[in-house]
């Protein structure tokens, strides 16, 4: 029984898909006017392992996450860099995909862009219009909040609470402070099309709606995104979707807690947000996912150097574990002796893997349980005898799996692959460059003892340092 935190009950919940044995999951997407930052990343790692897991346990999942592709930030941005809008987008959704790619977040089934689905947009506005629970005024069109009776049951405010935090920005055309732009009249120079209301482009969200509605209908199980987005995004999600179709819309809303950096709260004002492609060139991928992981999602998670070594450290251990194992498994004999308490502790770690999992997606449970798995296979590694192949080949199934749940390293052939990636190559070939450069100062200076030392260094980890006319080259022996 797979138990999920609820934001809208405000409790945990027996996870029961409407249609049995298919999960439909929709997740809020990057805007796409940066490279994402280490809380997008925490948010999408999140619900690509809930995928990976409710697939493990038997379930199909339809997964759809979008694009923010038409939005204010990125008219801004790419004024401010001279390019057009469109090209901006595109050029941050391309990044989205490598750093999603290298951080083992698999695809979704739909990744739908807003500037692709105009007019799904611009018939759900009609529809609120035709029933009363939306106007146009001076070329845009708002959704009336008070026409609505459940508004705020997501997020738990009141009209009046909401009130305090509401006004009308110059330039808008809303009856009441409450209510919130569904289409926006075009500006000089923005992206826009044609409606019935005049040129112009939707607001942020009535295209989530759109796009769930389009792809996954209106009772869906999962709606994710992080905890900033319960108000008002997905309060707003819920009253256009309800409003318009008469049904619930989302069962399940899951919200994940935020990044903060030595108890601070990541944000640009203090200038302590990280880009994933940053942290990610000080850190390999997986001690950064393993990083992700290793604290609830409820919770917040705080980003500091020595957390992100500490899980280095654990994927080097994850790493050696599986080198030991694949070796025994070569040496050892189908018969054995010291089996039976292994396989024994294997079931074990497996029910226990799955009750964390069941947990409302206790990750950091579950990664204890793969670390107790390498200290059983460690200890039994040196027992003598040496296990049974058969039940050897039982460990290594379980950390594969283990693994394919957590997407902590890439897979090849069902198995975690330790392969590099093109970056850390990239990553490498850098460092070296910077090495041979400080040789190179080295010998400008007769200081032979460094230069040397350098040489021998780099020679003992497989790099060997070849004089060329075009200048010192390198290549791995
Ligand atoms: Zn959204």
């Amino acid at each position: 029984m797979i138990e999920v935190y609820n934001t809208l009950s405000r409790r945990k919940e027996q996870l029961i898909p409407a249609e049995p044995g298919r999960v439909r999951m929709y997740v809020c997407g990057p805007t796409t006017y940066n490279y994402i930052h280490l809380g997008n990343a925490r948010t999408f790692v999140l619900f690509d392992t809930i995928r990976r897991y409710l697939e493990y346990c038997g379930f199909k999942v339809i997964l759809v996450q979008n694009f923010t592709d038409v939005d204010d930030k990125i008219i801004k941005r790419a004024a401010e860099e001279g390019t057009a809008p469109h090209a901006l987008a595109l050029k941050y959704t391309e990044a989205y995909y490598e750093d999603a790619d290298r951080l083992n977040i698999l695809r979704a089934d739909v990744h739908p862009r807003v500037s692709e689905h105009i007019e799904e947009i611009i018939s759900l506005i009609e529809s609120l219009v035709a029933k009363g629970f939306a106007y146009a005024a001076g070329g845009d069109a708002y959704f009336s909040v008070r026409r609505y009776p459940d508004y705020g049951k997501l997020s738990g405010r009141s009209p009046d609470e909401m009130l305090a935090g509401a006004r009308v920005e110059p330039g808008e055309n809303k009856r009441d402070p409450l209510d919130f732009a569904l289409w926006k009249a075009a500006k000089p120079g923005e992206p826009k099309w044609p409606s019935p209301w005049g040129e112009g482009r939707p607001g942020w969200h009535i295209e989530c709606s759109a796009m769930a509605l389009k792809y996954l209908g209106a009772d869906f199980d999962i709606h994710g995104g992080g905890a900033d987005l319960v108000f008002p995004h997905h309060e707003n999600e819920i009253a256009q979707s309800e409003a318009a179709t008469g049904k619930p819309f989302a069962r399940y809303w899951l919200h994940n807690g935020f990044i903060t950096v030595r108890q601070e709260k990541m944000s640009k004002s203090i200038g302590n947000v990280f880009l994933v492609r940053e942290v990610l060139e000080r850190y390999p991928a997986p001690a950064v996912r393993l990083f992700l992981l290793g604290t609830h999602y409820r919770s917040p998670l705080d980003y500091a150097p020595e957390y992100l070594e500490a899980a280095v450290r654990g994927v080097e251990r994850l790493k050696n574990c599986f080198g030991l194992l694949t070796e025994a498994i070569a040496r050892a004999t189908p018969g054995g002796d010291a089996g039976d308490i292994l396989a024994d502790s294997l079931s074990g770690l497996d029910a226990e893997f799955r009750a964390a999992m069941d947990d409302d997606f206790n990750s950091a449970r579950a990664l204890a349980c793969y670390f107790d798995l390498v200290r059983e296979v460690n200890t039994v590694l040196h027992a003598v005898p040496l296990p049974s192949r058969k039940v050897l080949e039982q460990a290594m199934d379980l950390f594969s799996a283990f693994n394919h749940v957590l997407g902590i390293f890439p897979e090849k052939e069902g198995k975690p692959s330790f392969e590099k990636t093109a970056g850390d190559d990239d990553f490498a070939a850098r460092l070296l460059d910077l090495i041979i450069a400080v040789r190179q100062e080295a010998r400008l200076r007769k200081d032979w003892a460094v230069a040397d030392q350098i040489r021998e260094g780099l020679k003992e980890i497989g790099v060997v340092l070849e004089d060329t006319p075009e200048g010192v080259r390198w290549k791995k022996v």
